[in-house]
């Protein structure tokens, strides 16, 4: 690491940085040097509790010896190898492995597992299977792809034309999409516990865009069973339900985005268990590693799968893939993190620990501009009013106040959000809530 002075921070001029106010961060740096269990250790040696799991993904905490210990005998044993038509063990041992976790429940399980390198892959691939499945079962006009308002699905040109941010994909161009309105009512369903009771009428804006597109149009409607990115958006009692029940009326393919929802964050392996809602593919990433190797990966029904595997046998079925799909240290990071969600209980630990952290979120109503608070399983939200004239610098001060004093949260726009590893404890939900309560009280 380059050192600009004799202080801590490095050159910071060539690293573009993603998502990011890279003027205004350079001009502030946070950087963070070490990870352990739930904490961050910043640069300066300061300890900063993790209140986000990294970006939604770190679900077994930091710095786990067996993912670490997995990935060097990997390495050494095999770094790198092809899965076009050539293959390795480990990347099928990991299908397998997940398989048996599959999101769907017995009997309707999505146990064919696609591989990419990263949730905006996932995404793009589980587009393109749904517009390749209609085609090879007759339904060839089917290319649209419905998605839904506040939507993020990644950044991918697939991605973006579904999500529904206006900042993600007002420059880009896009393939054909519309989208459903979205699910977030404060005024109906202010500081909801768990899931909203007004809204499932809003799934009835499938008809609205069938009737607008013509069925035989569409391909699949793409959600997030509980939208992240977005500000954590919960979907209103009985609204996947409904969605399920309009798709299946007019054979368009549902597509789960799990990759923030997948491995435990909801209390159950996948959203789609905690619905008890079953999609045709479900999109992931993030916690499939533990966030410790890149990887993403695509579940899909039986029926979608075989429905592709028709034509003759020595013709490629679905002409996609990543040079890194089933990348085979990615792979053993994978296998190693299943292992520890496994042993440790931690795809259900969240539901153990949700009414305590409902509890503890909640009593932050009533601090200086908070107009909101959501939570289920172990996510959380909470909603400032916007600074007159300045949307989004309320919550940034609170974020930055929090990060000085040791917690790191995450804000889009005015509303901070919440995603703490699956590992965490009582007394650092405690700590999460007062660092979080004083920084409110400071910013008014
Ligand atoms: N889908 C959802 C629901 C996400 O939350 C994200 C990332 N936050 C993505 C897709 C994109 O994942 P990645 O950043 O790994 O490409």
């Amino acid at each position: 690491m380059g050192s600009s002075s004799n202080t801590n921070t490095p050159v910071l001029d060539n690293f573009w940085m993603p998502f990011t106010a890279n003027r205004q961060f350079k001009a502030a740096p946070r950087l963070l040097a070490s990870a352990e269990g739930m904490y961050y250790t910043d640069v300066d040696g300061n300890k900063v509790l993790d209140g986000t799991a990294g970006l939604w993904c770190v679900n077994a905490g930091h710095g786990r010896r067996r993912i670490a210990e997995a990935v060097e005998r990997q390495l050494r044993t095999m770094d790198y190898a092809p899965t076009f038509q050539m293959g390795h063990p480990i990347a099928f041992d990991f299908a397998a492995k997940l398989a048996a976790i599959a999101p769907g429940g017995a009997g309707a399980k999505l146990d064919r597992v696609f591989f990419t390198g990263s949730g905006s892959e996932s995404v793009d691939t589980a587009l393109k299977i749904a517009i390749a499945y209609q085609r090879a079962i007759g339904q060839g006009t089917r290319t649209r792809i419905i998605g839904r308002e506040k939507g993020y699905h990644g950044v991918g040109f697939g991605g973006i034309s579904v999500g529904g941010l206006v900042n993600n994909r007002r420059v880009f161009p896009q393939i054909p999409a519309d989208h459903l309105r979205h699910t977030l009512d404060i005024e109906r369903n202010g500081f909801s516990k768990g899931l909203p009771t007004h809204g499932v009428e809003l799934a009835e804006d499938l008809e609205r865009l069938v009737a607008l597109h013509g069925a035989e149009t569409i391909a699949a409607v793409i959600v997030e069973p509980m939208a992240g990115s977005a500000g954590v958006i919960l979907p209103p009692k009985g609204y996947l339900d409904r969605l399920r029940a309009i798709a299946d009326k007019y054979g368009i393919l549902l597509i789960f985005d799990e990759v923030i929802t997948g491995f435990g964050r909801l209390g159950t392996p996948f959203a789609t268990e905690y619905f008890g809602v079953v999609p045709d593919l479900v999109t992931t990433a993030k916690g499939l590693t533990n966030g410790a190797i890149p990887m993403g990966a695509v579940f899909a029904s039986r029926k979608i799968h075989d429905g592709l595997m028709t034509g003759p046998e020595n013709q490629i079925e679905l002409f996609h893939g990543y040079t890194y799909s089933g990348h085979p240290v990615a792979s053993a990071a994978g296998i190693a993190t299943l292992e520890i969600y496994e042993e440790e209980g931690l795809l259900t630990r969240a539901a153990e620990l949700a009414a305590h952290w409902q509890e503890s979120l909640h009593s932050l109503k009533g601090l200086p501009h908070v107009v909101d608070i959501r939570n289920l399983g172990l996510v959380g939200a909470i909603e400032l009013a916007p600074r007159g004239g300045a949307p989004g610098t309320r919550a940034y001060d609170v974020f930055v106040d929090c990060f000085q004093k040791g917690l790191l949260i995450r804000v889009t726009g005015d509303i901070i959000a919440l995603s703490p590893p699956l590992i965490i404890e009582k007394d650092e939900i405690g700590q999460i809530v007062s660092i979080l309560g004083e920084a409110l009280k400071r910013a008014a």
